[in-house]
């Protein structure tokens, strides 16, 4: 039986056209292009419908609700397709796969996001391969997961991170290796592929507006500044750190808002600037003491998987204890130890 799959299109830059203020999605346009594309309707490619999303979006404006909408979009249609594509914008699209990870439990099936750098109606556009490739492997079912397929590699979605503005190899995911390249065949790398929910259903987690933040530590940061955003106004916080997990210590403030933060109910999550590696609390003195004030290490997540896996903590309703916890342990993937 032929297989059939959906494909979300969301917006970005694979479908936009120019418009006098740059390039935008324009609404009704698309389906008619992908028609058109001749591989995408041969005998060998699965099926396909598409559902146009309202309104079309730049990557950059994408925010809880649309992730919920992402969500609803593919529990509804769960039953009546063997994988589902989603055309997303490049600019966020590692923070969406991250969150349909966590948002998707009990997935079975492939959710393979992608897009493209140069729009589909323009010369030299990435977008057919991107395109064409991410619906081959949506149709032969190998994974079960949410990835993301962009410029010949296929990469688990809550490690990939967006590494170029203008390359075509523009996602990559530097603490795990890719689950399959595309190059003349489809090579998967079927060890580091997780195997399907067996007996599960699909359930979908709908995020909840959370107050999270981000804050980048760098050379000279004085806390103090930050500290009533950090002990007042935010729920999560990841904090991206220099190295292994390391703070300045020249300023006393910091640990003493950390703990402040920790007693308000607020989960601070320790992350690393550097892409590739992981975080080792302890390993110097200048981020030993971080988790006696109660920071969580995020290990080698990236930022994208940490925020979106804060949403999804917060939105299950834990105490704030068992969201520590449950930050620090592996979920989908998301974290090595
Ligand atoms: N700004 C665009 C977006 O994220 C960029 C892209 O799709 O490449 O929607």
């Amino acid at each position: 039986m032929k297989k059939r799959i959906c494909i979300l299109y969301t917006g970005g830059t694979i479908g936009m056209v120019p418009t006098e203020k740059g390039y935008a999605p324009k609404k009704g346009y698309f389906y008619d292009r992908l028609r058109a594309i001749e591989d995408l309707n041969e005998p060998n490619m699965p099926d396909w419908d598409m559902i146009e999303f309202e309104p079309l979006l730049d990557s950059s404006n994408i925010a809880v609700d649309q992730w919920n909408q992402i969500g609803r979009a593919i529990r509804d249609n769960y039953d009546t397709y063997d994988g589902f594509v989603v055309l997303h914008g490049t600019d966020t699209m590692a923070y969406t796969a991250s969150a349909l990870s966590f948002m998707l439990e009990g997935l079975s099936k492939p959710v393979i996001l992608t897009g493209s750098q140069i729009p589909l109606c323009q010369l030299r556009s990435d977008a057919r391969d991107n395109l064409i490739t991410s619906v081959l492997i949506a149709g032969q079912g190998i994974v079960h997961e949410v990835c993301l397929y962009f410029g010949g590699k296929l990469l688990r979605g809550n490690c990939a991170v967006k590494t170029s503005a203008d390359g075509l190899i523009a996602f990559d995911s530097p603490n795990f290796h890719s689950l399959a390249e595309a190059g003349i065949d489809i090579h998967y790398n079927t060890d580091a592929i997780v195997p399907p929910s067996k007996g599960v259903s699909l359930n979908l987690v709908e995020f909840r507006q959370t107050s999270i933040g981000v804050l980048k530590v760098f050379p000279g940061i004085q806390f103090s500044l930050f500290e009533s955003i950090m002990t007042e106004s935010l729920k999560g916080i990841v904090l991206e750190t220099f190295g292994a997990g390391n703070i300045p210590s020249y300023d006393d403030a910091l640990l003493p808002i950390i703990k402040k933060a920790f007693e308000h109910g607020t989960i601070v999550t320790v992350c690393s600037q550097c892409p590739s590696g992981t975080v080792k609390l302890g390993a110097y003195q200048t981020s030993a003491a971080l988790t006696g004030a109660g920071a969580v290490s995020g290990y080698n997540m990236t930022t994208e998987a940490a925020v979106a896996k804060l949403y999804y903590l917060f939105s299950l309703d834990l105490d704030r204890d068992l969201i520590k916890t449950k930050m620090e342990e592996n979920l989908r993937g998301e974290l090595i130890k």
